[in-house]
């Protein structure tokens, strides 16, 4: 049978069109239920005994309607739901309100042992129906539904065994029309607790049951006409919330004010007005009075933290009267910290409305505190959830396991935020195990950086050579290839390395010039565009490196097998050839898919030993050798151009073997043999972005680092002048000079720390599509080069894979390509999700170095030397570097556990009276950056005390790691780190030695010894010194 059903259809450029489709309606549509004799079916979907549920005399399918997989999700993706049908209507509704949301509905149906159904009620000749007049599309749809289960229950009503039906919506209408009916009908809520599974229980999201309020905290969000319209006018700004990771109550988004960019800063619980980080807002800018005056960078600390509980508390037992005081710690908050002021207000906003939420699924914990029922109680209670991520407000969610998930990491997701609750508001997901535990913590920081890190699926792997391990290189494969096997080719890595996607070689030629290759593995040659492969590899986008495991980007077969150029077996790569001056000049340069021999995998240390080892004078030692020479030439014609050396506080755990647990941490020590790789692979990189970029000048995957803002040095400037020194950021190269130059002879480290600070004013390198910048603005600022990209490491960046396409298709005119390599929008998305996938790999890597870092700091207390990196309004932050960690000092008084031996030798004198908890004991100074006590100053006086940039300080190291939450840490097991030195009083506390563990006794003694001797050196250097301290506590 054919109808036709016309509707009118908007084009992109506003015309209206008519659009006719014929719309068949088939007999041949089968029901998939496994005992049905009547239907055609051959293969079932749904089961002949589905699951039981004691509302419901028989077993039976479930139809649910839209908002069920809307609003439901977590709960329907259970392995308990089974035996589900969706209709085609409410598929085709969850696709058009969310696409997230209808791809977990696609899996749950590809998933066999979930047996979901999709029937296709809207082609069944039973079932389809016309809307009627006045019938509003989602009536006609609800109405559908019920359609479709009666029909269901009509047709399976005589199977044997026998099952019914149940139509689940959380509509009350629909189901009393259902069971008017004669269907029957269920709420979500009904039918999960009739299953007396708490997990389940807990993850039904209704949002009226936790909102307690009745009175209004937060002012009503603008409907989505008034927002557009007022952005239209000018009136709101429009932007991404950023919240700042030191304090959750302050945030910003860059955006346009009167066509200029900026940033508007939005300060406090009521002006952020339920916004979340990384949701799309409108912003309304305060009147001038109300901006800011003070610099940004106030870390919330447990303080407050306490405070929040504390609320709660309150909110849970009498819900009206005490909404105001909560408000009003937010106002009393941001006026005490406005004391010192800029010069020019900072602009600050309100959030009027939210454009887009950006709530996603978040690690955390329960807080302890938040659990009022006595241990053992089921009873569902209303908590506080904490999420990993600081920027992440505190989520309410109602439980029945408060007490069994206390001590677990869960996941937890938003459903609404009401303007009456102070927190918002969600539900229950799934528990990851016990905090603390290091694969439950991996999950967790692979999770919260979004990091896919399931395994690759069948359909993945069916991409793979069928030969599997014993592909080898045949005769075919030669065919537009050229033969390098006997070519000394050779690698040159970190030890272990198994994935080597690149090696190098050279030979003298007769004119005195060399030739230079790198070769780097074909991976493109494996890889096809547009398969399920590489579409999973083009999502994943890079290999996340994490300190005990690595998440591939391909599979291992490929990764460490195939594509990884060991030595002694044939490889199949794309190379780079130069012939290179004696002056390491290019004289030419040219590219060929190749295959290759390796003579020999090196770790970095293998060939530096051979580069010293005078005995050794094989080609391939002979070859690094000139490698070398030629890399140093490299190397210097970059620094002339204003390349930087930049340092990161990069460390390496030697893991023990079995458990995998750190058992010691040292600073990643570089060889010159790392900079001879890297002057190759950077020269291949970019000679190959010139010839990708002549073929491509549109669609051409290339790399950009910005130059940085001159407003990102201001601080650092201010720092080093005081020392006599002076940073030109004018170019990368004066700036690479004045790092060259900035050398304090009592002070050998400062070097090396001004590089590490220099580096975090810098903006990120990122991935671009040619066609999308001029080219002035394809230069990379800390590699000094004016065209960059990425080529050489195509088994872990997907980034190269691209690249390697691209340069294909430009060295031979032969080979087709789809528009994947030409069209800029699609070349644009892809650069913004490497983008995003590079950043988040960083992060998950430096989170697993805090991890084992925090592994390893377990039971010990150590004293250490470190410097001063960051000074924020109540607090800095200091770096040490003999493990690259970083802690937080606060600066205002703590409370002082008393497990703090005093030391009676020390130098100074346990005051008398003990500043309050809370109180602020130094101030910020935005004139010098720093912070200092704040005794009245006469004139020309300098403060007693005063906290720097580079000011070097001796920290106590310890974790605080109260994992079953409501301590200081919160659970987040953090590292706390202790002012030793100089001694301030209120926040310095005294040194003390874990006399539980005789090792780390050992340490911190030996660490004793040698920081008294450097402690001496520097009294008559450093501003604060124990004696000053001793002379303010006799006063
Ligand atoms: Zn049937």
């Amino acid at each position: 049978m054919l109808r036709q059903k016309a509707f009118v259809k908007k084009t992109k450029s506003g015309k209206v069109l008519k659009v006719v489709k014929e719309h068949y309606l088939r007999d041949d549509i089968w029901c998939s239920a496994e005992a049905c004799k009547e239907c055609g079916h051959t293969e079932t979907v749904l089961s002949a005994t589905p699951s039981i549920n004691k509302l419901f005399p028989l077993p039976h399918y479930i139809i649910p309607d839209t908002n069920i997989f809307m609003n439901q999700i977590d709960v329907m993706e259970k392995p308990q739901i089974t035996n589900v049908i969706v209709l085609q209507t409410v598929l085709e509704e969850v696709k058009h309100l969310s696409l997230p949301i209808y791809k977990r509905v696609r899996d749950m149906i590809s998933n066999k042992e979930k047996h979901f159904y999709v029937f296709s009620n809207e082609h069944h000749r039973e079932t389809f129906i016309e809307k009627l007049k006045d019938e509003s599309p989602n009536d006609r749809n609800d109405r559908a539904i019920r359609v479709a289960t009666k029909w269901y229950a009509n047709h399976i009503k005589d199977l044997k065994p026998q099952v019914s039906v149940v139509m689940m919506t959380d509509d009350a209408a629909n189901r009393s029309k259902g069971t008017a009916d004669g269907l029957q009908a269920v709420s979500v809520k009904w039918y999960i607790e009739a299953l007396d599974n708490t997990e389940l229980l807990d993850m039904i999201s209704d949002s009226r049951e936790l909102d307690d309020g009745q009175q209004l905290i937060y002012s009503e969000h603008l409907t989505p006409a008034h927002l557009s319209n007022g952005i239209k006018t000018g009136k709101f700004h429009q932007g991404k919330l950023g919240i700042s990771s030191h304090n959750y109550l302050e945030g910003s988004v860059f955006t346009k004010i009167d066509g200029i960019e900026g940033t508007i800063l939005i300060v406090g619980r009521e002006n952020l007005n339920r916004a979340v980080d990384g949701d799309i807002i409108a912003v309304e800018l305060l009147p001038k009075s109300e901006w800011r005056t003070t610099p940004t960078g106030v870390v919330v600390d447990e303080e407050e933290e306490k405070e929040e509980e504390e609320s709660l508390k309150a909110e849970q037992k009498a819900a009206s009267e005490h909404k105001e005081d909560v408000t009003m710690t937010d106002a009393t908050k941001t006026a005490t910290t406005t004391s010192a002021l800029l010069d020019t207000p900072q602009p600050c906003g309100k959030v009027v409305g939210i454009i887009r939420r950006n709530w996603r699924q978040y690690c955390g914990f329960i807080d302890r505190k938040s659990v009022h029922t006595p241990a053992g109680s089921s009873a569902p209670i209303n908590v506080l959830f904490y999420a990993m991520d600081s920027k992440i407000p505190k989520i309410k969610i109602r439980t029945r396991q408060a007490h069994s998930l206390l001590g677990q990491r869960i996941i937890v997701s938003i459903d609404s935020w009401p303007k009456t609750s102070k927190f918002p508001i969600g539900h229950f997901i799934r528990s990851l195990g016990e905090a603390g535990d290091k694969s439950t913590e991996t999950e967790v920081l692979l999770l919260e950086h979004d990091v896919p890190f399931h395994e690759f699926s069948k359909q993945v792997l069916s991409f793979l050579p069928v030969e599997g391990e014993n592909w080898v290189v045949q005769p075919e494969h030669f065919n537009g290839r050229e033969d390098f096997r006997d070519l000394p080719v050779c690698s040159i890595d970190p030890p272990g390395c198994t994935d080597i996607d690149d090696a190098l070689h050279v030979v003298a030629l007769p004119n005195g010039n060399y030739q230079v290759g790198v070769h780097i593995a074909d991976v493109t040659h494996f890889v096809k565009p547009g398969n399920v492969m590489d579409a999973e590899a083009a999502s994943r986008g890079t290999t996340v490196y994490l300190v005990d495991k690595r998440i591939d980007m391909l599979p291992g077969l490929l990764g460490t097998n195939l594509c990884s150029l060991r030595s002694n077996v044939e490889r199949l790569a794309f190379s780079c050839i130069w012939e290179l001056n004696q002056d390491a000049e290019i004289v030419k340069v040219r590219f060929t898919k190749s295959v290759i021999a390796s003579k020999a995998s090196l770790t970095y240390e293998e060939a530096q030993n051979r580069i010293d080892d005078e005995r050794m004078q094989d080609d391939i030692t002979q070859g690094i050798r000139t490698l070398n020479t030629l890399a140093k030439k490299l190397k210097q014609k970059r620094l002339d151009m204003g390349a930087l050396t930049l340092a990161s506080p990069e460390v390496r755990f030697s893991l023990e073997r079995d458990t995998q647990d750190p058992v010691d941490v040292e600073m990643k020590e570089l060889k010159e043999t790392n900079a001879l790789v890297e002057e190759f692979m950077l020269l291949a990189n970019i000679s190959v972005a010139r010839k990708i970029f002549e073929k491509f000048p549109d669609s051409a995957m290339l790399r950009c680092h910005p130059t940085p803002p001159a407003s990102s040095f201001e601080k650092l400037e201010k720092a080093v002048a005081r020392m006599g020194i002076t940073i030109d950021h004018s170019t990368s190269k004066t700036l690479s000079e004045s790092l060259d130059n900035a050398v304090l002879p009592e002070e050998p480290y400062f070097n090396k720390l001004l590089r590490i600070m220099t580096t975090r004013c810098m903006m990120q390198a990122v991935y671009f599509c040619s066609g999308a910048k001029i080219e002035q603005e394809f230069r990379h600022y800390g590699l000094a080069t004016d065209i960059y990209t990425h080529f050489t490491s195509p088994i872990r960046r997907y980034s190269d894979v691209m690249v390697h396409r691209q340069l294909h298709a430009a060295i031979d005119s032969d080979i087709s390509y789809g528009n994947e390599l030409t069209d800029k929008e699609s070349m644009n998305e892809l650069c913004n999700v490497l983008n995003h996938r590079n950043r988040m790999a960083q992060q998950a890597a430096r989170s697993s170095v805090e991890l084992f870092t925090h592994l390893f700091f377990k039971n010990k207390v150590q004293e250490e030397e470190g410097y001063v990196i960051r000074i924020l309004k109540n607090a800095f932050i200091v770096l040490v570097p003999k493990y690259g960690i970083e802690g937080i000092v606060y600066a205002s008084a703590k409370a002082h556990k008393t497990t703090a031996a005093v030391d009676a030798t020390a130098t100074t004198a346990v005051a008398t009276t003990t500043p309050a908890a809370g109180q602020p004991i130094l101030v910020y100074n935005p004139e010098t950056d720093s912070l200092q006590s704040t005794e009245p100053l006469a004139e020309g006086e300098s403060p007693k005390i005063q906290i720097q940039l580079f000011q070097k300080v001796m920290v106590q190291i310890s974790i605080d790691d109260d994992l079953k939450g409501g301590g200081e840490g919160g659970m987040r097991q953090k590292l706390k780190m202790d002012l030793l030195k100089p001694w301030v009083e209120g926040i310095s506390v005294h040194g003390i030695c874990n006399k539980d563990d005789p090792e780390a006794h050992a340490v911190t003694s030996s660490l004793h010894a040698a920081d008294k001797s450097n402690s001496l050196k520097r009294e008559t250097e450093a501003p604060a010194t124990p004696k000053r301290a001793d002379k303010r506590s006799k006063a």
